[in-house]
């Protein structure tokens, strides 16, 4: 019987030029992370796709999943792994459309890729759709729109044969966009901008503020679940926890009920931004969309934008509350962030927060309790977990020696 083996599709990659080799090096890389345990035994370019075969021989649709989920990958097949034995590739053309699902119409298209194979591709669409129509005669080749399109692709000395192929997340390959520093809460929205700025290539270095000591550590925990649900997109390499509650009671006893958030969020920034100078990154990422809730007004994300010299980024600032807990279910984080944690966020909360801030107020509220010294504190206070999801993430020297590691739950 024929190999079976999953053939990776990319379509972006193919756009970038000289950078194509790299693009594609990073994603060989990324999936034999993601595969881990699942008995691979080569992963390789092969003709602008890339090839994974597994020790049984018999790659499956659970493997396939797993590779659907990577970002830069636009699709997978479940490809037949064939020599040039006519008999052997027209079987497999015939098992490949047997198992595509119900149609009507289907058609070949055969590729050849720089082999000296005596068949040319008509040669091919002749032999092999021949052989299907005698397999399903009440079935009807058409051209163009078929339901169904099974692909012959013949490199060097192999064809590969397939029908279906199961839809990926797409985007490019992480790692190779650069470092990003994302706030996390636990949240449905800054665990979905997370995931959206890691599928377009970059590696996310999360920071999730705690109210520990005033509240319990339950966020952390739920943060620590987040990061596990997004594993198999393999964006994350450390989750780094700062415990706010002390310093939020403080802000609290010297700032206005309605700008307390404001003043909290330019604390949780300049202290984000400290992180990502010392980790690399090249800008913020927050769950932020406009108008969702007090603190996302034009004002208000502009009085916080101030403390911050790196861009911030808000991935979501133009979509709506169902389009963001569509896609935590899709990623898996939505049942997490539906277990209500207290946060820091919960906790001293105003009753009535302002939600078009004044300028000169946030500034006379941001000078009325010593900021630097309070960012300085957070900054030694840090902790973190680490995970070893993303194998392009390079943790910093300096954090190796001079922070408490969290314990990784068990
Ligand atoms: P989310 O669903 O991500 O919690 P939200 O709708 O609750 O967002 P806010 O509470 O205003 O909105 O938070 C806005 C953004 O600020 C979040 O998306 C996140 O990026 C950041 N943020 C909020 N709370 C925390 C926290 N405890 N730790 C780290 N970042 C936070
Ligand atoms: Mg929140």
């Amino acid at each position: 019987m024929a190999q079976r083996v999953c053939l990776v599709h990319y379509h972006e990659i193919g756009l970038k030029g000289k950078n194509r080799a790299t693009f594609e090096n990073q994603l060989v890389k990324n999936l034999h992370r993601a595969l881990r345990g699942q008995q691979v035994t080569n992963i390789r370019r092969v003709s602008g796709h890339i090839l994974v075969t597994f020790e049984s021989g018999q790659a499956t649709v659970e493997q396939a999943q797993i590779i659907a989920r990577v970002p830069g990958v636009a699709r997978v097949s479940l490809a037949y792994l064939c020599s040039l034995n006519e008999q052997e590739y027209c079987a497999a053309a015939v098992r490949a459309l047997g198992e595509a699902g119900p149609f009507e119409t289907f058609k070949v298209h055969a590729r050849r890729s720089a082999t000296t194979y005596e068949l040319h591709t008509l040669d091919i669409h002749q032999l092999v759709g021949g052989v299907l129509c005698e397999a399903f005669p009440t079935k009807k080749v058409k051209m163009h729109d078929p339901d169904v399109t099974v692909f012959v692709l013949v490199v060097q000395g192999s064809v590969y044969v397939y029908a279906a192929s199961m839809v990926g997340v797409g985007g490019l390959p992480v790692g190779t966009a650069g470092k990003v520093v994302t706030l996390l809460s636990s949240g449905f929205d800054s665990p979905v901008a997370t995931w959206m700025v890691g599928r377009r290539g970059a590696i996310c270095v999360p920071v999730h503020f705690s109210g520990r000591p005033m509240t319990s550590d339950s966020s952390e925990w739920l943060c620590q679940d987040i990061v596990q649900a997004l594993a198999p997109a393999g964006l994350i390499g450390r989750l780094y926890v700062v415990p706010f509650g002390e310093r939020q009671r403080e802000i609290s006893l010297s700032v206005p009920q309605g700008l307390r958030i404001i003043t909290y969020r330019r604390v949780m920034l300049s202290v984000a931004e400290r992180i990502a100078q010392l980790e690399g990154a090249k800008a913020l990422v927050t769950g932020e969309s406009l108008g969702q809730v007090a603190s996302q007004t034009l004002e208000n994300i502009a009085a916080v934008n101030e403390v911050a010299s790196m861009p911030i980024l808000r991935p979501l600032i133009g979509s709506d509350k169902m389009e963001i807990m569509r896609r935590a279910e899709q990623i898996g984080t939505h049942d997490i962030s539906s277990q209500a944690a207290e946060d820091c966020c919960t906790l001293f909360m105003p009753r009535r927060p302002e939600t078009h801030a004044r300028l000169d107020a946030v500034h006379e509220a941001w000078e009325s309790f010593d900021h630097e010294t309070m960012i300085e504190d957070l900054v030694n206070s840090i902790e973190y977990v680490d995970f070893d999801h993303c194998p392009s993430y390079k943790a910093p020297k300096e954090m190796k020696t001079w922070h408490r590691e969290l314990a990784p739950r068990s």
